[in-house]
């Protein structure tokens, strides 16, 4: 579709938001449906940061993202990746980097970096602005062709460290791709927008004047940890302030590096095996391919507490085949990878001690410690937070559970598009709400949703329950949040869902499981499932009215009143057919094994009633409307009262059999 310029008399321009990446970037929108990142179907929502240029030297072709990157290794001297790295330096600054870089760095005017391409006809100079600048169009376009419109500006995102010279350049880079970039914002605070921290939404809430958000940004290759003091907006409707009180960082820490030691371990045991030479680095198509099994590995590790790996390493001498197997366990890998997260946290320690420097100033904390009591809310940004261990150290070190119901790879462009819609004076009022938009709950045995937070209820909302397990010896329990007013899971919205695994097996409803809501005052839902005797513990965190409209919201509140009547019959006919069917599991058992210890009548009466029961149940599952749920309901009462001696001779038989 070509892109129609944008309509006259649209109410606000579109102003996206870029999260112009070393490695990715990415492109999203803020507008009535919430944030969002811009795809194309069948696309990635991720644009690789590369670059290969091929042709004449005169006019060169410009490939940009996954094909550039995918032929990187082809084309190491015209293929441009990590140019975010030469923005706005002089070669003598980025010399630092220029060991990691397979292209060639020259020096240009003013003593900047440029890079030269060896292509048909000569050497090509180009300036790190007019290589973004290729990422920025190649956004440009996606942006376009998602929306149906020109799209003209655009909030870019940039480090916090990021000096004058290099804002400079990434502004500059813009313009060389036909955007107006109206906004550069520093990417923590890109992240702590996407979270709605600092969008004042009521003016009445005891809201503090000043907090302190801590963005911690792990990704692949580099590492930044940022402390932003937030001053609340002066009145409602206007915007909070951030400052950067101190970043710091590491710039060669990342995933990469666990990738690198779980390859330094696969290498030693084929080297054990002898099936790699005991001294020479094994050939780089081997290198790459022990990398891709560590990737994976380790992303499996993020879900599960095990992994396999198989590497099949061809046939040996003896023309047997070789392949390497082996497990990994999650503690295997937080061992491989502490080294590197302790690196991590000791940043940390020097980021807070210098916002502790700042802090004082202002008559707040004046060490570490204070500073670190000072942090009100941890954002996490980086594919690398998305690992177990990166969340546990991150929490224990600031003492607060981080924000994690975003995808890492797409916060800080999401926020970049909160800040392009604030500037476009788009309506944010759908982004987050003072109060909870739409009831939440979890999905209970047979689809009904037991509500835990009635809609309207004012943020920051705190509610528990307490459920239980359906089946005996159940060792996993899925909890599924939904939000919405009907009655049923499949009527509502599914926010998101999570398991707690490794419950010892028990009977059925012998698990106390407290499953806890919180809405905080940004509004983000964290739902935590704890077992309490043996302490397990599982969470999830969501955004819980991300991406509904006002209209959508009024839409399933209307919906809400229509079927209101039918709803609440059959969440009750669905909790009937739960409960009974294990009373009549409880009774089919103690029959089996007592029943012989009943008089006939009784035991015939049993079994007519559970005959009864079940008949009810086996029709309520075909279509819950065939039943009358109080009928259902006396059934099962009926059943319960004549099962009482048979539930004495149960335990009077339970409690000899303890005897010595
Ligand atoms: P970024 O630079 O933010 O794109 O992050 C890329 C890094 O995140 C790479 O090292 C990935 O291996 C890592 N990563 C992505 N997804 C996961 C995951 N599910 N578990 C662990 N690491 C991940």
């Amino acid at each position: 579709m070509t892109p129609s310029p944008a309509q006259p008399g649209t109410p606000h321009e579109i102003i996206v938001g870029i999260d112009l990446g070393t490695t990715n970037s990415l492109v999203a929108i803020a507008d009535e449906s919430g944030p969002r990142v811009l795809t194309i179907p069948g696309e990635r929502p991720l644009v690789p940061s590369a670059v290969r240029y091929e042709g004449p030297a005169g006019s060169p072709r410009v490939i940009v993202g996954d094909d550039a990157k995918a032929r990187a290794v082809q084309f190491p001297l015209t293929t441009i990746t990590s140019v975010k790295r030469l923005m706005g330096r002089s070669l003598a600054d980025a010399s630092g980097d220029l060991a990691y870089l397979p292209y060639t760095v020259v020096e240009g005017e003013h003593r900047t970096a440029r890079v030269a391409l060896p292509l048909d006809g000569g050497d090509r100079i180009v300036s790190p602005q007019e290589v973004s600048a290729s990422i920025l169009a190649a956004l440009k376009a996606r942006a376009e062709r998602a929306l149906g419109v020109e799209v003209r500006k655009a909030v870019v995102t940039v480090p916090a460290y990021f000096d004058d010279a290099q804002r400079q350049a990434t502004r500059d880079a813009g313009r060389l791709a036909g955007l107006d970039v109206v906004r550069i914002v520093n990417e923590p605070t890109a992240a702590a927008l996407a979270y709605g921290i600092g969008l004042d939404r009521d003016a009445n809430r005891n809201r503090k004047p000043e907090s302190v958000v801590a963005v911690f940004d792990l990704g692949g290759g580099t590492f930044d940890i940022s402390i932003l003091r937030l001053t609340a907006a002066p009145s409602p409707g206007e915007t909070a302030f951030f400052q950067v009180l101190s970043t710091t960082g590491d710039t060669r820490l990342g995933g990469d590096d666990i990738d690198h030691a779980l390859v330094a371990l696969f290498t030693r045991e084929l080297r054990e095996r002898a099936w790699l030479h005991p001294t020479a680095e094994p050939a780089p198509d081997v290198r790459r391919a022990l990398k891709q099994f560590a990737e994976e590995v380790k992303h499996r590790l993020s879900d599960a507490d095990q992994a396999k790996v198989r590497i099949d390493v061809g046939a040996g001498g003896d023309a047997a085949s070789r392949v390497y197997e082996r497990s990994i366990t999650r503690s295997e890998l937080d061992a491989i990878s502490a080294p590197f997260i302790d690196r991590a946290m000791r940043c940390c320690e020097r980021a807070l001690g210098d916002a502790a420097r700042e802090l004082g100033q202002s008559g707040g904390a004046t060490d570490d410690v204070a500073a670190r009591a000072a942090i009100d809310a941890v954002v996490l940004v980086g594919g690398s937070t998305r690992m177990p261990l990166v969340r546990r150290r991150v929490a224990e070190f600031f003492g607060l559970e981080p924000y994690t119901a975003l995808d890492p790879d797409q916060v800080v462009a999401l926020g970049a598009a909160v800040q392009g819609s604030l500037l476009s004076g788009a309506a944010r009022g759908s982004l987050l709400l003072d109060v909870v938009p739409l009831s939440l709950g979890i999905e209970t045995v047979g689809g009904a949703v037991a509500k835990l937070i009635l809609r309207n209820s004012p943020v920051p909302a705190r509610a528990t329950e307490m459920f239980s397990t359906s089946v005996d010896g159940q060792t996993s329990i899925r909890l599924a949040v939904h939000q919405g007013e009907r009655e049923m899971a499949a009527d509502c919205r599914l926010l998101g869902e999570f398991h707690l695994r490794g419950l010892p097996p028990m009977p059925a409803g012998i698990p106390q499981i407290e499953v806890e809501f919180l809405v905080d005052a940004n509004g983000v839902l964290r739902v935590g499932a704890t077992e309490r005797r043996t302490g397990k513990r599982a969470s999830i965190q969501v955004v819980p009215n991300h991406g509904l409209t006002r209209d959508e919201v009024d839409r399933m509140e209307r919906e809400s009143f229509a079927h209101a009547r039918d709803d609440m019959v059959r969440h009750r006919v669905t909790d009937l057919v739960v409960n009974a069917k294990m009373d009549l599991k409880w009774i089919g058992d103690r029959l089996a094994k007592h029943g012989a210890a009943l008089e006939t009548g009784q035991r015939a009466e049993l079994e007519r009633l559970a005959t009864e029961l079940r008949v009810m149940v086996e029709s309520a599952e075909r279509d819950w409307k065939s039943v009358q749920p109080d009928a259902m309901h006396r059934a099962k009462d009926a059943l319960d009262r004549a099962s009482v001696r048979l539930q004495e001779i149960s335990i009077t038989e339970s409690l000899r059999g303890q005897e010595p």
